[in-house]
């Protein structure tokens, strides 16, 4: 079926699917199989170069969520970013990243990138007439997050595509945050989208993975490079991804109203200091969310009136969010992103992250519930 032309719900449960289906079965059998037959002059099927059946259904499944020609899953989210990094950036190139990035992207593009030999500028997601100060002839490509971690903004998105698309460099998305639900960056114009699909995607908090989706040629430069490192995704998870994604929509949907529903009761709530959730009209970027997203994503951030004693204590008080960090699963989570990951060096925040920062990933619960749940832990 032409998957591409259905909408989000459809697209979820039916793209990629076989028609009829593979020995009448509904549900697409996982391949283990690490080597398959081959005619003469075919390539063969062999799990590291991501061909073997169920990673390809896999694949037609993300090309479609994205409006994408093609998609290449990866072991994790950021197996999936330093694939398409290491694909168009060699020793020496530069790349304008626009706006602050996952921790764990943000050690790659400082520590690994000097190893390396990337060079790498840190611009405003805003500010065009910066990116084009810093720009250089070897500049090769431009990166950023579709909503920012953890300060939940949205950076100029058309704007960034545009000058890319203008001086011929790679754009590069981890749209993580938004889910192809909320969000496709190929629409806006960007080359390529990043995922960690251990989040939302798959939804259940049980899966690692990663995804790349873009045109046919460059999805296959990326292939090539996964193929070299070897970051591929096993049949059983590529299984359980798909699996994951039938539902997709129907998360999203309810963890959005989640969000909204929780950000808009905070920012009601006389100890609550700030909520930043691109939803509520007074958010800097809710312009940009309303032109561009269906929906406002189901991550908010808030610092408490009382601080980090006050942070601390809600997140106690809480019974329904797991004290965890993450995000995306069917059950809400609760961090503050300026305390975690210590012992792991290689995701910690980014600078500049308030000390009482407490960030919330809505999950699929009853929408009174969880209202219920931080009036009991705010006011009892
Ligand atoms: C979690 C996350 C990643 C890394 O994904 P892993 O699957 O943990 O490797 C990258 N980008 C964003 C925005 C994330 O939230």
């Amino acid at each position: 079926m032409s998957d591409a032309h259905a909408r989000m719900a459809t697209r979820a449960v039916h793209a990629g699917e076989p028609r009829p289906p593979r020995g009448g079965s509904v549900v697409f059998p996982i391949y283990p199989g690490t080597v398959f037959e081959s005619e003469p002059g075919e390539d063969a099927g062999y799990l590291r170069y991501a061909n073997t059946p169920t990673q390809e259904y896999l694949h037609g499944k993300l090309a479609a969520l994205e409006g994408a020609e093609a998609a290449v899953a990866t072991s994790s989210g950021m197996a999936a970013i330093a694939a398409v990094l290491h694909t168009f950036l060699a020793a020496g190139d530069h790349v304008i990243v626009a706006g602050s990035v996952y921790g764990g992207t943000g050690v790659l593009l400082t520590e690994q990138a000097e190893r390396l030999g990337w060079r790498v500028t840190f611009a405003s997601a805003d500010d065009p007439a910066e990116w084009a100060r810093v720009l250089r002839p070897e500049t090769k490509a431009v990166y950023a997050e579709s909503i920012t971690n953890p300060l939940i903004r949205v950076g100029d998105l058309a704007s960034l595509s545009g000058f890319a698309r203008e001086r011929g460099l790679a754009s590069i998305v981890d749209n993580t945050f938004c889910t192809p639900v909320v969000f496709r960056p190929h629409e806006l114009g960007f080359d390529l989208v990043c995922h960690s699909a251990t989040k939302a995607l798959n939804g259940h908090a049980d899966v690692s993975a990663g995804v790349v989706t873009g045109s046919a040629d460059l999805v296959e430069r990326v292939r090539r490079t996964t193929t070299l490192y070897g970051p591929c995704l096993d049949p059983h998870a590529a299984y359980l991804l798909a699996r994951g994604i039938k539902t997709l929509e129907l998360r999203v949907r309810r963890q959005n109203a989640n969000a909204q529903a929780v950000a808009e009761y905070l920012s009601g709530h006389e100890q609550i200091a700030a909520v930043a959730y691109p939803g509520l009209p007074g958010h800097p970027d809710h312009a940009r969310a309303r032109a561009w997203f269906d929906g406002s994503g189901s991550m908010l951030a808030f610092r408490p009136a009382g601080g980090l004693e006050a942070a601390e204590v809600l997140i106690k008080q809480l019974r329904l969010p797991y004290a965890a960090p993450s995000l995306g699963g069917v059950e809400s989570l609760i961090a503050r992103p300026a305390a975690g990951n210590r012992g792991r060096d290689a995701d910690r925040a980014p600078t500049g992250v308030p000390e009482d920062l407490v960030r919330f990933s809505a999950g699929i619960e009853d929408t009174e519930d969880l209202l219920d749940d931080f009036a009991q832990a705010l006011d009892g």
